[in-house]
């Protein structure tokens, strides 16, 4: 296992600008307070992010757990870190017993997993037992609800409901830098709308609110990359994008309910299935 790892790293080329840390982490500074944290060498390629200002961090998801991120928030990140995670499955919640209590999503389907201040995910929710990993039960620090403001230091993130990837899933919006922090809701790659609880009827609704309520120079910064000519880079979509994958859905919905697989353009594919024509 261990040199498999090395092998897959060593194979690996990332972009100009990131740097490898603890043989495992891709980091890229997206400004002089913003870190992009990728897993080129995990097969998902995860990217987390750590934002902060001030004495605060915010880690918007803690990683696949391949590798724990706690001593590369420690080094980076400021004196008070919150991890929240952008929604429960497994591939976002790696260690995330070790960051203390969270800043979760203020939702039904979230509430309705609580018991004495602790979440315990759904298989449906995580889906871990597809790579052996166990659900977790973590405390829950603070409720933020959807519309509401994550303050990090001087920083304001608008926490922003985007069901359709699954309906737990959060994405954050910071306007003064014109990011959006899409988590899983758009990426590059294959993009799944095919597992429990996908929709591609949110899928819809969440693309045409976002095309209204974002500026067409928004950065959307994602949950999972692809190698791009053979080289990793911290993955970054457009508003274009938002609107490629608005009309592959909106043409999918008018046909009858199948399993498949679409482009929506060379950055994406859609995955779906049946049931997500009717969720
Ligand atoms: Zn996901």
């Amino acid at each position: 296992m261990r040199e498999n790892i090395e092998a897959a790293i060593s194979s690996i080329k990332l972009a100009q600008g990131i740097v490898l840390e603890d043989d495992w982490f891709a980091v890229k500074a997206l400004d002089d307070a913003t870190l992009a944290i990728g897993e080129p060498a995990y097969h998902q390629r995860n990217w987390s992010y750590l934002i902060s200002d001030g004495d605060d961090s915010l880690l918007f998801d803690t990683g696949s757990g391949r590798r724990s991120l706690i001593p590369l928030v420690a080094r980076h990140g400021r004196a008070n870190v919150t991890a929240f995670p952008s929604h429960m499955h497994f591939d976002h919640l790696g260690n995330i017993h070790g960051f203390g209590p969270v800043m979760v999503a203020d939702l039904p389907v979230l509430r309705a997993i609580e018991t004495n201040g602790t979440l315990t995910p759904t298989d449906d929710m995580f889906l871990g037992a597809s790579e052996g990993v166990p659900v977790p039960t973590f405390e829950v620090g603070t409720w933020i609800a959807p519309g509401d403001v994550v303050t990090v230091g001087a920083r304001s993130l608008q926490v922003v409901h985007t069901p359709g990837h699954s309906p737990d899933s959060v994405s954050l919006w910071e306007t003064e830098r014109d990011r959006f922090y899409a988590a899983d809701f758009i990426y590059c790659g294959a993009l799944y709308a095919q597992t429990p609880g996908a929709s591609l009827s949110d899928y819809l609704r969440i693309c045409e609110q976002l095309l209204n309520d974002l500026p067409d120079q928004v950065q959307i910064v994602c949950a999972h990359g692809q190698p791009e000519n053979g080289v990793d880079d911290a993955p970054v979509l457009g508003y274009a994008d938002l609107h490629a994958l608005r009309d592959v859905v909106a043409m999918l919905l008018r046909d009858e309910p199948r399993t498949g697989e679409l482009p929506v353009n060379e950055r994406m594919n859609l995955l779906f299935s049946a049931d997500s024509f009717t969720a």
